[in-house]
């Protein structure tokens, strides 16, 4: 029955055209227009005039179309490769400044009826435990997630309507924003779950979520039918048109995200520019934040089987490209990259980022061993978030726990007109400064607080408007005499 319904809508867009504000997938992420985007650059890979255009087009700020995305990623003139990330390392400050916020995922279940070929979790493997968490083992983990001082939660769960039903998802985000042990809360929980329904969307946007991510993994529409062989997501189409039956939804904040690895790269970002450039042509609002995962080590994966693995260099033009292409998306790394390709990515684009991350199903509350069992990937960046927290600290970025946006209303097109116009950072920097001395105050070790006590001193100085400024002070004064919970 689904299968019918796939081939018949592949049969009436095999010859659709391009169109961005189409609802179908196959029309706005169209495969002869991204081979010919491929073809056009690199054509022009050499061509100085045109890359100089494209560039140039870059510094105004308003972003780059696919075509332009995937010149800049193909071109071959050292030069102009070195002006590509001063830019890129340049709008980041513009558009961000120098915060990066803090997230941690967590784990609820690893029951999974799909067949992802790239994923520990795929129905057909044996060997891994499969877990799902009690709301009692779910308040444990998120007083464990307090402890270390996370106020922000990316929700992970496989697709099973029969364990993980979307009532389950539903009474786990009511569990966890209920929780307030000692000082610590979870202000904003974004939500990680398959493709769903607008009436399942709409239930999520009531249970006051903040972003719905969904990773596309491929663009290719052939090889996902590959990597997909069975399951609910092997429908390409629904899967790719999931943003949009969220924003039906009024869920205004959705995310993007390729698993790199699967397809070849020049391919799978045009394809997200393309879908970034479909939700701004069919809803007024881009991606609020694309992840740029790779694929990496697991329970049952080897990596080496896939043929499309990026080198560390150009895993840092991909981000510097998009950082161009989308200037005001967020953009995400995970503790998926080492420390040394996420202090690269940091510079070039990436403004938020995990810490002290668990990728098993009851990781946090419970660390053992055979919890890393049930893991979801290997992590490579296994500091502590303390250290995490001390790292950022001494290469100058300021680590923010802040979630005032969504808490303010401010999502969607209204996020989005003060990220455009840079004035976001007048409300990110103070923000930051004030959740960092939250944390400072009941998480940091002594290291660190002093550290981050002298950053907090030269960084509240920096705050352009004497009103704010002012008013940041007193916030920080309170904190430092017990009071919580301040925002701009
Ligand atoms: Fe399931 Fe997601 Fe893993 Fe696929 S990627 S097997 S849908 S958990
Ligand atoms: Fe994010 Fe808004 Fe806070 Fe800035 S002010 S860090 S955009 S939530």
């Amino acid at each position: 029955m689904q299968e019918a319904t796939v081939d018949q809508r592949q049969a009436k867009t095999a010859t659709g055209a391009y169109d961005p504000k189409s609802m179908k997938a196959e029309e706005f992420i169209h495969h002869g227009e991204i081979l010919e985007t491929l073809a056009w650059a690199e054509k022009n890979r050499d061509n100085a005039d045109e890359i100089e255009r494209v560039i140039e087009k870059a510094k105004q700020k308003k972003g780059l179309s696919h075509r332009e995305a995937v010149l800049l990623l193909d071109c071959a003139i050292p030069e102009k490769n070195e002006e590509i990330f001063r830019l890129a390392e340049q709008l980041k400050k513009d558009f961000y400044g120098n915060r990066i916020v803090l997230f941690a995922p967590l784990y609820l279940s690893n029951y999974c009826i799909n067949s992802c070929t790239y994923c520990p979790y795929h129905k057909q493997n044996k060997s891994i435990p499969r877990k799902k968490l009690t709301q009692d083992e779910i308040r444990r983990e998120v007083i464990a997630l307090q402890d270390m001082g996370h106020k922000r939660l990316a929700l992970e769960a496989g697709e099973d309507p029969v364990n993980n039903p979307l009532e389950y998802i539903l009474e786990s985000i009511k569990t966890i924003y209920s929780i307030k042990h000692k000082n610590g809360a979870i202000r904003r929980v974004n939500v990680n779950i398959a493709a769903t329904t607008v009436e399942d969307y709409r239930k999520l946007k009531e249970a006051e979520i903040g972003t719905y991510i969904l990773f596309q993994e491929t663009y290719h529409k052939e090889s996902y039918g590959k990597l997909h062989p069975s399951g609910p997501k092997h429908d390409y189409a629904w899967h790719t048109e999931a943003h949009d039956r969220a924003m039906q939804a009024g869920i205004d904040d959705v995310g993007l995200g390729v698993l790199f690895g699967l397809e070849g790269y020049r391919y799978e970002l045009a394809g997200l520019i393309m879908h970034a450039e479909h939700l701004e042509a069919a809803f007024g609002v881009g991606p609020h934040t694309i992840s740029v995962p790779r694929i990496c080590p697991a329970d049952d994966i080897d990596p080496d089987t896939f043929d499309n693995g990026i080198s560390d260099d150009m895993f840092a033009k991909i981000v510097a490209v998009i950082r161009l292409a989308v200037p005001y998306t967020g953009m995400i790394i995970s503790t998926r990259e080492s420390q040394a390709s996420r202090e690269r990515a940091l510079h070039l684009g990436i403004s938020q980022i995990s810490g002290g991350s668990r990728t098993s199903v009851g990781g946090y509350a419970d660390v053992k061993p055979e919890n890393d069992k049930s893991a979801q990937f290997d992590i490579s960046d296994d500091r502590s978030l303390d250290e995490v927290i001390r790292w950022l600290i001494d290469m100058d970025h300021i680590p923010s726990f802040c979630t005032a946006c969504y808490r303010e209303g401010r999502t969607g097109d209204r996020f989005m007109s003060l990220c455009k116009s840079g004035q976001i950072l007048n409300c990110c920097h103070p923000n930051a400064l004030i959740t960092l001395q939250e944390y400072l105050e009941d998480y940091a070790s002594p290291e660190t607080k002093e550290r981050g006590e002298a950053m907090i001193q030269r960084e509240v100085e920096r705050v352009p408007h004497e009103k704010v400024r002012e008013r940041a002070k007193k916030f920080l004064g309170e904190i430092h005499n017990g009071a919580r919970d301040f925002r701009f």
